[in-house]
Parts: C-alpha cells; structure tokens; sequence
C-alpha cells in the first residue's frame, strides 16, 4: 500500500526534489520507480497479461459474453458500495439494452458529487488520488485503487507485445512529472529511474538553446523504447527535422493527448519508428489501443462503450457519437455510462487483419491546441502546461493566452453562476505556479471570463497563441 501514500505526498516531495542536487535526483526517481516496479511487475500484473493475451483468440460472442459479465459485476459492486448509485434501480441486466434504462452522467455529474462516487468498499489509505483535466481545462479529481494500476500496466504490456518488445525494454519516457528544476538552463534535463530502466525526459525544457542537448542524449540511447505525449514528440521531432538528423528508435508509444496525422508522420520521419497510439483516461474506464496494423481496438476486458448520438440513441457504425463508458476495472470509483466529453465512431467494414476481434473504434481529434513560443526559444506544449491545471477543480475551462510576446493571460471560466474563494485561489496558483515556469522574462496575468474563447467548429484550445513567434 505505498503508492496511495506516496501519491498523497507527492507535492510535499517534489519540493524537496526539486532542490536536489541531480545525483540524488536521480536516486529519487529510482525510488520512487522501485515502488511502481513492484506494481508494475509482480507477479498477479503477469498473471493479468498472461489472461489478456489468451482473450486476443476470443470471437464476437465471447467478447460480448465478458463485457455482459463485466457489466454486471460493476453494477452489483457500485449499487452495494457507492452513494451515487443508492437511487438507481436495480436493473437486472439480461441484455445489454437492459443497461439503456440508468442515466447517462457527465463530468459535471461527477464534480457536483465528487465524493459521493467514491466506493465505501475500497478503504480511504487504499485510494490513490489523481486529478484529470479533460479537454477544456476544468479539472476533476478521480479515485482509483492498486489493483487497478497493476490492470493498467498489464494492458501496457499487452501493447508492448503487439509492438514485439518484451516487458523491461529501456525507454525514455517524455510525459507529464516535474523531474527537473524549472530554473535549469543546462543538461542534464532527464533524470534516470534505474530499476525500470526508464529514463525520464523533461517536457518543461524543451528550447531552441537546449535541442541540441536533447537530441544528442536520444542519439546517444537510439534503438530504444520511447514514449510519451504526441505534441513533446512532435516538438523533439521538428527539432530533429530542423537539424538534419534522424535518430532511429525501436519504436514509438504515444498517449496522453490526440495524435494528429501530421504529428504522427512527423515523429515517424525523425525517430525511423512505427508509433502505436493509445486512448485512455484518468477516469480509468475505458480503453483503445492501436494494433501493429494501425487499427484503434477497444480493450473489451477494461470497460463497455457505447457511441450515442446527441438525444442518447446508438449511433450506427461511422457514424459519430458521444463516447459513453461503463468501466469494469476502477472499483474504487466505478462510473456507469459516464459522457466523458470525447467523441467518436465505431469503424465500418471488416475485422481488423491482426486477427483480433476487438471491436474497431475510431476517437474523433477534438481536442486543437497552439504551441507556446516563448521569446526566449522556449516551447510548451499544450500538453505540458496543462500539468498546471490538474489540482484546479473549481472551473468549467482554462485556457492560457498568449497575447504579447511578454505576457500570458491565464483566462478561466468559473463553475456555476458566481465565483467564490476558491475560484480566486485556483487562478493565483495557476497564475503562480506558470510565472514560475516561465520565469521573469514573461509576465503571467490572471483573469475571469465568462465563456472560454472558442473556435470554429467549437474547439476550445488550452493556448492560444496570438503573440508572433520569435
Ligand atoms: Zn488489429
């Protein structure tokens, strides 16, 4: 039970990490790896990919006959356990039409009733906490369990094996942990997480000033796993584009945010290396994974989608809906045909040519977002300002805008009709923890709006960037 505990203090220890020099950085970040590793690859996590890889043979009926069973496992589990669901009624799910008669919830549910989703099965210090921000900025804190963070890695493994690179691969990992003071201005920007054999890249460094640093770090591990959030590949990518060099890895994961063609064609140019895609989400209730032919499958053992149009019917397949999931694995905080805000459709024609049956979903790209260029040859990515955003939980969207060379204006729209204390103190941490990241050649300004700046087609980007680039 260490990781609910040290995902608790997790704040408390990055300010210590942050002030270490870099060998014990890197002791730090093996430490904290040695307690994933133990997650990540004990024995019941093998056991669950051993399971996973049987259920690539499973046909049609098979996979519904699972997705019944996990249905109404979930529905036991959250009607017995969790307030939210105490008025439901109690559906007896013969089919799954039968699960059409409860309510469809979304995020707004959920932030109206945070605690009341929490399971009463699944102990406070058993709970690890985590916040998610979506696609507009407005943050939600989730609940999940250890039992669930040895699922999700087994299904990453599962990944890895369509990709043939067995468990314990080194990689070089660009996503979202802090694991290099902001103030640093030369190498190393990564720190090393020995017991994985993972090297961590800093997402918050990337510049014109440090590219070469960065590129040559990668040529120096080429060949290896490398993963992490499209648009910091995508930043790398052009950086090595830009330079003239190719940097050939084994292979490419991606996560975390939409993986745009162009982005896609990009990082494969650079680093010589197949991407396989994923979709996923804090809320931890559903699953699609890109096979080694390029088809986006659903993981039928993780949580039930249905696709519905805008007044709650079943789309057909190719046509484009609303995502809806019931998930089978988060017993900490089982969502039931929860909107999660993303769309998507169910892929017409014929089985996928891997051989497996998993259903073929296509996730529609919403999600449109600007880089952000600092005058000083920095580049943020939308992906990595929106770490800032996740312990904000009192807005409907935040977006960071850009308007002079010199300034940002972090823009928030409040939850509900009236601001209150705690909307005021999420926009001064917003606004001081970007000042520090930006550090004091740009000015951070903070303001309310009362509808975010939206887009043709109704995209609300995270940055928008108005000021020309450097
Ligand atoms: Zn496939």
């Amino acid at each position: 039970m260490l990781e609910p505990l040290v995902r608790q203090n997790l704040p408390r220890l990055q300010y210590f990490y942050d002030r270490a020099p870099a060998p014990a950085r890197h002791l730090l970040t093996s430490a904290r790896g040695w307690v994933l590793t133990r997650l990540r690859y004990s024995r019941e996590t093998f056991a669950i990919l051993g399971d996973l890889r049987e259920h690539e043979s499973w046909n049609a009926a098979q996979i519904a006959d699972h997705q019944l069973q996990g249905l109404r496992q979930t529905l036991s589990h959250a009607f017995s356990s969790v307030p939210f669901y105490a008025d439901y009624p109690r559906v007896k799910l013969r089919s799954f039409e039968d699960l059409r008669t409860l309510p469809v919830i979304d995020r707004e549910t959920i932030l109206d009733n945070q605690d009341r989703f929490l399971s009463r099965a699944v102990p406070a210090n058993q709970r690890i906490r985590a916040g998610t921000t979506g696609t507009t900025g407005a943050s939600l804190r989730v609940a999940y369990s250890e039992s669930l963070a040895r699922y999700n890695w087994a299904f990453l493994l599962r990944q890895w094996a369509w990709a043939n690179i067995e468990p314990r691969q080194p990689r070089i990992t660009l996503q979202g942990a802090r694991i290099v003071p902001m103030n640093r201005s030369e190498p190393p920007y990564w720190t090393y997480n020995v017991p994985e054999r993972q090297v961590l890249m800093s997402i918050f460094h990337l510049s014109k000033k440090t590219a070469a640093a960065y590129l040559d770090f990668l040529c120096r591990h080429r060949g290896q796993v490398l993963e992490g959030f499209p648009s910091v590949l995508g930043i790398l990518a052009d950086f090595a584009i830009e330079a003239g060099i190719r940097i050939p890895m084994r292979v490419v994961f991606t996560s975390g945010e939409p993986l745009y063609p162009q982005v896609r064609a990009k990082i494969e140019a650079a680093f010589q290396a197949h991407t396989f895609d994923t979709y996923g989400m804090t809320e931890y209730c559903g699953l699609i994974q890109q096979c080694e032919r390029g088809q986006m499958h659903l993981a039928p053992e993780y949580g039930f989608l249905e696709i519905l149009d805008d007044i709650g019917n079943p789309t057909e397949p190719g046509e484009e809906g609303h995502l809806v999931w019931t998930g089978f694995l988060n017993d900490a905080m089982p969502l039931i045909r929860y909107r999660i805000g993303d769309r998507g459709r169910w892929q017409d024609g014929p089985l996928c040519s891997c051989g497996r049956a998993f259903p073929l979903v296509v996730p529609t790209i919403t999600r449109e977002s600007d880089t952000l260029y600092c005058p000083d040859g920095r580049l943020f990515s939308a992906r990595a300002l929106n770490q800032l955003l996740k312990r904000a939980t009192s807005f409907r969207c935040c977006q960071f805008v850009h308007d002079r060379p010199s300034r940002v204006v972090v823009r928030a729209v409040a939850r509900g009709l009236t601001q209150n204390g705690h909307t005021a103190d999420d926009l001064m941490q917003i606004r001081s923890d970007l000042q520090n990241l930006l550090g004091a050649g740009i000015q951070v300004t903070a303001e309310l709006g009362a509808e975010p700046i939206i887009r043709s087609g109704g995209k609300i980007p995270l940055i928008v960037e108005k000021a020309a680039r450097p």
